[in-house]
């Protein structure tokens, strides 16, 4: 690629409205350009970068043992209302009408597109399971299209969908498809997180992670324990102890229990200092007209002992109506048999202790047993993490909580059978009996990736381009090209490199080498070599965009460095 012939429109300054500097880089580096709000054009520079990341994209898919397939972005109305969703998803929705007035949607997303499509072409458990994906522009009317790449209206997504025959088959898929994100945004060169996210908001039922680059202009707040062992996003960790039963559970209806003595909440956090009583607060739910249920959730062994270190606690075993004769910090219990695990009772001497399978209830004398929470109360949080601060427990108990904003790339989404059964993507099993096929579905936002990319790799003068995402890997740069030397050598490693299957951007533009070296930065290419006055003993700067200084070599040592 010679410099002289590419449009590469840099920029001294951006344009004011540009607020991220991932923006304001993207269009000074010309790179990209902004057509109408949230919808841009990618320029060719900013369009080999893209196709680079969906190369990576692909080759892991592929390797995960996903189809590429490619589906339509218009889509008929009528698909959305079999799903339910045409009604639901609101303005970011975007609608028109054919010249016959039929309606049709522009894909913000496209598990309609696919379960119709599975429904109609595989009809037994011998062509399953199955991970279908494409790569392709999605449109959302986005309330507050921003940050150029990073929200935007017309964007590229990469979405998969798989569909498995049970939810153990699903496990394996969705295994592979997060062990695949998490190569893709390696290799990408991101620092990211993946982070458990909350199903509900999806409308699922399943697991789901979300892929986080970690960088302040991020919209989401995640919160990372400090050992790391537990990562969520803000909404999943707000919702921690509302996790409903694991499927297949029978949980027996809530109870109300006369426990004469038993304190209320506010009397029993009377009893700890501000922190553990604070921590405590984070745990209330109003019940209905029960007031208060107190549920812990997660592993029963690891957080009991570790909520009883937190709070300075000692461990008493409680047997049923036993009564505790002193408690130094709190008694918490956890009940049973639901997978909800209930933070029971925290104690004093006076106050009798309660049987395992009790939640908690804020009225004196009272509790409530078998609470489970959706069936029978709304939350309605009366603590809240968002007004946590940095320290707090996490809600695993595996340390305290760590804050950052992240950039969500990709998100993995079990579904289970949502749309399945609604749009009749259903096999025949061994037996001959009609299933509905399980669902996973899992996302990529291939343009926001590159946003995300810059906002982690620049300083002052302009782009650093991971070594997979340079626009090309090298960027050769005459100082003048007037100097015959310099010419000649230049474009002799120019053709070198590019017989040898590198990839070069030559600057061979007549412009002076200040400016040449300014534009340079901008662009942010891996590597760099200046062909200046050495050129005629054959010696060459060489410096990566992010080396401090450049060396003087040979171009066969320069040459070697790069390839
Ligand atoms: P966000 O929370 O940022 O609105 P989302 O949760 O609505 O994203 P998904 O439906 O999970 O997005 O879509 C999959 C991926 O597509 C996201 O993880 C993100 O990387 C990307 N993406 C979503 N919306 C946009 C957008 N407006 N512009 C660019 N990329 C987007
Ligand atoms: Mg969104
Ligand atoms: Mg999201
Ligand atoms: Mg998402």
């Amino acid at each position: 690629m010679k410099q002289s012939q590419l449009l590469i429109p840099t920029l001294r300054e951006a344009p004011a409205d540009a607020e991220a500097v991932s923006h304001k880089l993207m269009l000074r580096a010309g790179l990209i350009r902004q057509l109408a709000s949230g919808v841009y054009t990618y320029l060719p520079l900013g369009f080999r970068v893209l196709k680079k990341v969906q190369e990576i994209v692909r080759e892991e898919m592929d390797r995960a043992g996903a189809q590429e397939l490619l589906l339509p972005a218009m889509q008929p109305a009528e698909l959305w209302r079999e799903s339910g969703r045409y009604d639901v998803y609101g303005p970011e929705l975007i609608r028109l009408k054919d010249r016959h007035d039929r309606e049709f949607a522009l894909g913000p997303t496209h598990e309609e597109v696919i379960t119709t499509l599975v429904a109609g072409e595989v009809s037994s458990y011998r062509q399953l399971p199955m991970t279908l994906y494409q790569i392709q522009t999605k449109y959302r009317d986005e309330r507050r299209p921003r940050f150029g790449l990073l929200r935007g209206r017309e964007f590229l997504m990469k979405d998969a969908y798989s569909f498995d025959r049970s939810w153990e088959e699903l496990d394996v898929t969705y295994r592979a498809m997060y062990a695949a994100y998490s190569r893709i945004f390696t290799r990408v060169g991101l620092n990211f997180r993946a982070v458990q996210a909350d199903a509900g908001a999806i409308g699922g039922e399943g697991e789901t992670h979300e892929f986080m680059a970690l960088a302040d202009i991020g919209e989401d707040t995640i919160v990372v324990s400090e050992n790391g062992d537990y990562a969520a996003n803000l909404e999943k960790a707000e919702m921690f102890w509302e996790e409903p039963a694991a499927s297949g559970t029978e949980v027996p209806p809530m109870n109300r229990v006369h426990t004469p003595n038993a304190h209320t909440i506010d009397q029993l956090c009377a009893h700890f200092d501000a922190e553990a009583s604070a921590f405590f607060k984070t745990l209330l739910y109003r019940v209905d007209d029960l007031p208060i249920a107190v549920v812990v959730r997660g592993d029963r062994e690891v957080n009991e002992t570790k909520v009883l270190n937190a709070l300075g606690g000692e461990r008493i075993e409680l047997a049923e109506g036993a009564e505790v004769e002193r408690l130094t910090g709190a008694a918490v219990g956890f009940a049973g048999p639901v997978g909800l695990s209930g933070v029971k009772l925290l104690v004093d001497r006076e106050v009798q202790a309660m049987a395992s399978g009790v939640a908690g209830a804020n009225e004196t004398d009272y509790h409530a047993e078998n609470v489970q929470p959706d069936r029978d109360f709304t939350a309605d949080l009366v603590g809240d993490f968002r007004n946590a601060a940095e320290g707090d427990l996490s809600p695993d108990g595996s340390g305290p909580l760590k804050f950052y904003r992240g950039i969500e790339v990709g998100h993995v989404f079990k579904l289970g059978t949502k749309y399945s059964e609604k749009l009749g993507a259903e096999y025949l099993d061994e037996s001959g009996r009609r299933q509905p096929a399980i669902m996973g579905c899992y996302g990529i936002g291939i343009s926001r990736i590159l946003s995300a990319v810059v906002e982690q790799n620049y300083d002052e003068n302009g782009i650093r381009w991971p070594k997979e995402l340079s626009p090309a890997a090298v960027h050769i740069i005459p100082a003048s090209i007037k100097d015959e030397d310099q010419r000649k050598l230049a474009l002799e490693l120019y053709d070198r490199f590019r017989s040898a299957g590198v990839e070069a951007l030559l600057d061979d533009r007549d412009e002076r080498a200040g400016v040449k070296f300014k534009d340079a930065d901008l662009l942010g290419l891996s590597f760099r070599v200046v062909v200046g006055r050495e050129a005629a003993e054959g010696r060459v700067e060489f410096k990566r965009r992010t080396d401090a200084d450049k060396v003087t070599l040979s171009i066969e040592e320069a040459y070697e460095r790069i390839c």
